[in-house]
């Protein structure tokens, strides 16, 4: 085949003791673990450099909205870097594909009204920039007091030292002398796990709501993601933004938004906040932006937010924050071109459409014996694998029921998220009914294994 011919080594997994340090990976530091080598994509498939075909039921890494091969956004690349491959956005210069992809964003973004976007490279780079953000505004209304951010445990806001203290998974904190001083965490809105006995959904919002009233005092800003994504797909409780937006303004305090996942079409709404009537300050916005092409992120600013900063810059001088990359043309027209393909196609009708099938077809295991819940929205979804059915019978880490459980699916020829015995999906947009099913009986195949 064609894809045979591309191939330069036939060698399978043959880059044991590589050279990379590679990005949370178990045994880099003794190299004696085996890489499986991405080589090509072709819609909702990767293959390895052996020609071996994957449903990558991840979507790279909860990106690749429109599958691996779109031309549209390889012709976009490729004009752009005929053109002008990169100039910068600093001091006042800057590149029309960046002005143009501002707008666009702010246009899409309609549950509550932002005035100015920040580009950056990646969602960790985008949340940083709202710690900083945060703080310049409080300082330049004159609140110096209000330092520290409230973020959610087993919340992921990335990977640098300030979004790795946001977020909430102690692997991203231990040995890294982490969390920063300045970032307190609250409850994990789950309700499956961690409901009182005879609690309702509502009564366990409420809870959570009181319990975030009396961390916040006189915090600076509150952090969350519609729906929790790599802490294993937790969509919110009822009643759970309605309450904790309540007790946000209250305080008079800001709400981030962080939408690195849940944005452009994932959870079968343009915005997770839309769908749970979330009226962010600020918002983070990555991934599907390019469907994952570019590297790019952004983060939103509300009227209110950027009123204050332009107003307040001269006192305060310029906000000196910013990446050599901010605004990259070739990201910004990708990103543009990403986002009138969802248009035109109507993603968002698309990911209602298939979303059903897909739930539906996963929640039909969760009589398995050893999955504790299945859960999820839109194209998201999450398995935690307990025993008896339990979120406090967590089966023996060192038997790794969700590692075993993901090198089968591998070897059907499916890729998906494992951590730990949660295992995740997010299927890129374009997958058909019939991939859908290929999907389920792999899903199926590789549970059959691991009960
Ligand atoms: N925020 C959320 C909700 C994420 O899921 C991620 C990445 O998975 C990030 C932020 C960090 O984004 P990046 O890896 O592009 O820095």
């Amino acid at each position: 085949t064609s894809l045979k011919n591309d191939i330069s080594s036939a060698d399978i997994r043959g880059y044991k003791g590589h050279d990379m340090l590679a990005p949370f990976t178990a045994g880099w530091q003794t190299t004696d673990v085996d890489p499986l080598v991405i080589q090509k994509s072709e819609g909702s498939y990767v293959y390895d450099i052996n020609g071996k075909k994957y449903l990558d039921a991840l979507a790279g890494l909860w990106c690749t909205a429109l599958g691996g091969n779109e031309p549209r956004l390889v012709a976009a690349a490729t004009k752009q870097l005929n053109q002008l491959p990169f100039y910068h956005s600093f001091w006042n210069r800057t590149t029309k594909p960046s002005l143009d992809l501002a707008t666009e964003l702010l246009d899409l973004f309609t549950a509550n009204k932002m005035a100015k976007a920040f580009f950056t490279n990646s969602g960790s780079e985008a949340n940083d920039t709202q710690v900083k953000l945060v703080w310049y505004y409080n300082n330049a209304l004159g609140r110096p007091d209000k330092k520290k951010f409230i973020a959610r445990i087993k919340s992921y806001h990335g990977s640098t030292l300030i979004s790795a203290s946001l977020s909430g998974l102690p692997a991203l904190h231990q040995k890294f002398d982490l969390p920063a001083p300045f970032v307190l965490h609250t409850d994990c809105p789950h309700y499956w796990r961690y409901h009182l006995p005879g609690e309702t959904e509502e009564e366990f919002s409420t809870r959570l709501a009181n319990n975030l009233e009396n961390l916040i005092l006189k915090e600076a800003a509150f952090i969350a993601e519609p729906v929790m994504g790599a802490g294993g797909v937790i969509p919110p409780p009822a009643t759970y933004f309605d309450k904790i937006q309540a007790i946000v303004k209250k305080y008079d305090i800001l709400f981030i938004a962080d939408e690195v996942i849940c944005g452009f079409g994932r959870l079968g709404t343009t915005f997770g906040c839309e769908k749970y009537n979330i009226k962010p300050d600020l918002v983070s916005v990555a991934k599907a932006l390019s469907s994952g092409y570019m590297p790019i992120g952004a983060v939103l600013v509300s009227p209110e937010v950027s009123d204050v900063i332009n107003s307040q810059s001269n006192k305060l001088g310029t906000f000196s924050h910013g990446f050599t990359y901010s605004g990259h043309p070739v990201s910004c027209v990708v990103a543009l071109e990403t986002l009138k393909i969802y248009k035109e196609r109507n993603i968002i009708e698309q990911v209602n459409r298939i979303s059903p099938k897909f739930q539906e077809g996963l929640k039909a295991f969760s009589d398995s014996p050893i999955v504790g819940e299945t859960r999820g929205t839109g194209l998201l979804h999450g398995t935690e694998f307990t025993d008896n059915k339990s979120p406090n019978d967590p089966f023996p880490p060192e038997w790794g029921i969700g590692a075993y459980f993901g090198a089968q699916c591998e070897k059907y020829g499916m890729l998906v998220r494992v951590a730990g015995d949660n295992i995740m999906m997010s299927p890129p947009y374009i997958l058909s009914l019939k991939e859908i099913d290929e999907l389920i009986v792999k899903y199926g195949k590789a549970l059959k294994d691991t009960e």
